[in-house]
This record gives C-alpha cells, structure tokens and sequence, in this order.
C-alpha cells in the first residue's frame, strides 16, 4: 500500500512504508519532509481524507512494487487516524509511521485506536498480516558524526541488481546529490552505476526512478538486527 499524506488531494498518504522506501521509508531524512507533512495540512485543513486501497502496492515501491488486492476504502476527518487504520489493516506499527506522532502532535488527529471511532465493515476480515512492508521505527535526523554513522548502519540503503539494470543512467541523472553519490565513478559509461554510502542521502528517487526495477532499497546488518527483520 502506498501511503502518504497528499494534502492538496486530501489525504495523508506515508510514501516511507511502501517496504523500499521507508519510505517512506525514509527514515533518516524524514524530519523535513514530516514537518512539511504536517505544515501543509494544519494550513489546507481538507475536510475528508480518502484512501482507496482496492489495489495496494506492495514490497518495492512505489515503482517496482506489486499489486495486492486489499479491498477496501477508507474515510475520514482526521489524517493521522485513517493512517492509523490503514497501519493496522497491515498489521504495522502506527508509530513507526514518521508523521503519526507529529501529527498527533500538532492537532491532527489521533493515532490511538482506542480513540478512533470506527464506522462500517469490522476490520478484522481487511487485515493483511503479512503485507510487504518496511517494519521499523523512524530513525529522525540526528548531527554530525551520529547521523553519519546511523545512516550507514541501520539506515536502508539502495542497492543495484547488476544483472537486471540495463545502464541507462536514469538514477544518475536524477540523484539530487549529483555525482558524489551515484555516478559511473570513473568507470565508462556502459557499466552499473556505483554508490558511495557516505555521500549519499537515502531519499531513494533512484529506486523510485530506475525503470528497470534494478534498484532495491535493502537494511544494513545492524538494521536488521536491531529492527529484527
Ligand atoms: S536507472 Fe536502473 S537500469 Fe538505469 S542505470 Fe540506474 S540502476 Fe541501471
Ligand atoms: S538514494 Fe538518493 S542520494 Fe542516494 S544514490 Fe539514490 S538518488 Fe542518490
């Protein structure tokens, strides 16, 4: 499922849980984009929040991932709640959700299901428990040496499948950090693009970008570890 917070279209739609992308994945850099979040929608203030899901999207998004049959649509006042009950529909963790607590925060909504009013259909027969998802706390931006050492080694990083990308340069060209990143790194155009993990931010557009589905966004060691994943 793809969720984030859209608020010029209404709804709050978290792109970090798309399984790569945590994204809204995301994590590292996610303190921006949440305030952002949450900025654009105390400002718009939408009177409805809808979230369709007859057809989510799992694992690798929000380009490569696949479809999953989900059924159902959600509606709602209050973004940080729908989220809520979107999170439980695949068995996540709200709190792992960067804008839940924000949002709560700045008076949202809730992300308490024992404070959400649910209408409708029981969402016991809905839950999806092993939906392809990023499962891991937000890890919000810390300074200096920390944050470089936290992005290395719990952060999600992308990774390019050798066998599958066809060398187009599309990640490349898109990277906001530019050749420091990402690049063919000395190497001759025509062969796989390298990373260098200390440049790069996380903010996975090459994943989302690589037309080849060549780009998968993978945790460290630690990461796994500690998120036990
Ligand atoms: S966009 Fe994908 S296929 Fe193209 S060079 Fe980058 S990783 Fe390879
Ligand atoms: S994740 Fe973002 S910063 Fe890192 S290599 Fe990909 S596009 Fe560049």
């Amino acid at each position: 499922m793809e969720l984030t917070w859209v608020a010029v279209a209404g709804a709050f739609l978290l792109a970090s849980f798309v399984k790569g992308t945590t994204a809204m994945g995301f994590p590292l850099i996610a303190t921006p984009m949440v305030a952002m979040l949450v900025d654009i929608n105390t400002f718009i203030r939408p009177r409805l929040y809808i979230m369709d899901a007859i057809e989510a999207m799992e694992g690798n998004g929000p380009r490569s991932g696949h479809p999953r049959a989900m059924n159902f649509l959600l509606f709602s006042t209050d973004p940080v709640a729908l989220d809520s009950i979107a999170c439980r529909m695949i068995d996540l963790n709200p709190e792992f959700v960067p804008t839940s607590k924000p949002g709560e925060q700045a008076g949202l909504g809730t992300y308490h299901y024992e404070n959400i009013e649910l209408l409708g259909d029981s969402l016991d027969s809905f839950i999806v428990k092993d939906f392809l998802v990023e499962r891991s706390p937000p890890v919000h931006n810390a300074g200096g040496r920390l944050r470089g050492f936290l992005r290395n080694r719990l952060t999600p990083r992308p990774v390019i499948d050798p066998d599958l990308c066809d060398r187009c340069g599309t990640c490349i060209a898109i990277c906001p950090v530019g050749s420091t990143a990402l690049d063919w790194m000395r190497h001759e155009a025509g062969k796989v693009p390298r990373l260098d993990y200390n440049r790069c931010i996380r903010c996975y557009c090459c994943q989302e970008t690589c037309p080849r589905g060549a780009v998968t966004v993978r945790s460290p060691l630690l990461g796994r570890l500690v998120f036990r994943k």
